[in-house]
């Protein structure tokens, strides 16, 4: 395998459009989405649920459904543009695609929401991981065997575990054996789509805290997507926030929670009671997200944004950097920065 250099780029995402075709028409779900990752970030892609997150995830991974076309856009994963090698004409994803099949487990591995019940209930729990590294690298079982205990050592379960079956696992435990399998492969990037919602708290904690701790010690490059902001403090140094299919504020963690310029994150960190202080009331953001099937005119926002002018009601914002790599896609960024953060 060819040397990991810390720091490379490892995905890119430009200007992606990702549409579905359902009977009453096309939903806009991703329009746009750009970002950037380097080896050993990890970024948190934070919305309300149907905001384009998973759709995106998706994107990157290409396990997108049939009736999804990307319509724009370009996906660079370790210095190679992904979307012209894979795609149908139409758009649509290749499922049969050999490149893609190779890279993904490989190269690209994807914690999928409730993946504690993807295991399969009649096979052992240790033997499907093994399982996922003979069918894509040429050891013997004896050796995948022993990767696997390693593994299990490293997410916190006992490795004699291993040849339990998935019932006899806590939920916490099966997640961890997804985490597990998705380490397998060493891959380049682990996207994991609300890796800990189905937890109680407490685990959700502790699991949170292994994965912190594996990020660190192992240097892997993360998509963390998730609705739940707090997650994003803790674990991602970088982070992108979706509204509405779209990205309105990307930039490091520590800039967006310290100097946030879009009236929506200012929405979000809103319900999070650390960035604002104790005495402050939570508040919620008014309203609910529009019909990607038609949504708004100008800023998607603007139905909802208590700082909406003429202007976000017909023209689109355009993505401003208030500040090196922090991005804003509203009209009024670097007013809001100067105003909010004294900037
Ligand atoms: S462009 Fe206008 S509506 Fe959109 S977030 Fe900025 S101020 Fe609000």
């Amino acid at each position: 395998m060819e040397a990991r250099k810390p720091g490379e780029e490892i995905l890119r995402v430009e200007d992606l459009v990702v549409h579905y075709k359902i009977r009453a028409g096309w939903v806009r779900a991703v329009e746009g989405a750009k970002f950037s990752l380097n080896r050993g970030d990890t970024m948190g892609l934070v919305g309300e649920s149907g905001c384009g997150k998973t759709t995106t995830g998706y994107s990157i991974a290409q396990l997108l459904p049939d009736n999804a076309y990307i319509k724009g856009g370009k996906i660079h994963f370790l210095g190679e543009e992904i979307l012209s090698k894979t795609l149908l004409p139409d758009g649509r994803v290749d499922k049969f695609n050999e490149y893609m099949r190779k890279l993904r487990w490989k190269r690209i591995s994807y914690i999928f929401q409730g993946a504690m019940n993807a295991l399969n209930p009649v096979l052992k729990v240790g033997d499907q991981i093994v399982e996922a590294i003979l069918a894509h690298e040429k050891v013997d079982e004896e050796t995948a065997r022993e990767r696997v205990k390693e593994l299990y050592k490293l997410v916190g379960i006992p490795p004699d575990r291993i040849d339990n079956y998935p019932h006899e696992y806590s939920g916490g435990m099966k997640q961890r054996a997804m985490i597990a399998m998705a380490l397998a492969l060493n891959p380049d990037l682990i996207i994991a789509d609300e890796p800990t919602t189905a937890l109680d708290v407490i685990v959700q904690d502790k699991i949170l805290g292994e994965m912190t701790r594996l990020q660190r010690e192992l240097g892997m490059t993360m998509i963390i997507i998730t609705h739940d902001i707090s997650i994003v403090a803790e674990i991602a140094n970088k982070m992108s926030v979706m509204y509405a299919g779209q990205i309105v504020e990307r930039g490091t963690t520590r800039h967006i929670f310290k100097r946030f310029a879009h009236p929506y994150t200012k929405g979000l960190l809103g319900s999070f009671p650390s960035i604002v202080g104790e005495k402050r009331r939570l508040e919620a953001i008014p309203g609910s997200p529009p019909n990607l099937l038609n949504p708004p005119s100008g800023c998607r926002f603007h139905p909802r944004c208590p700082y909406a002018q003429e202007i976000c009601r017909t023209e689109e914002p355009p993505e401003v950097e208030v500040e090196p790599g922090h991005f804003v896609k509203c009209h009024f960024a670097e007013k809001f920065f100067k105003e909010w953060h004294g900037g």
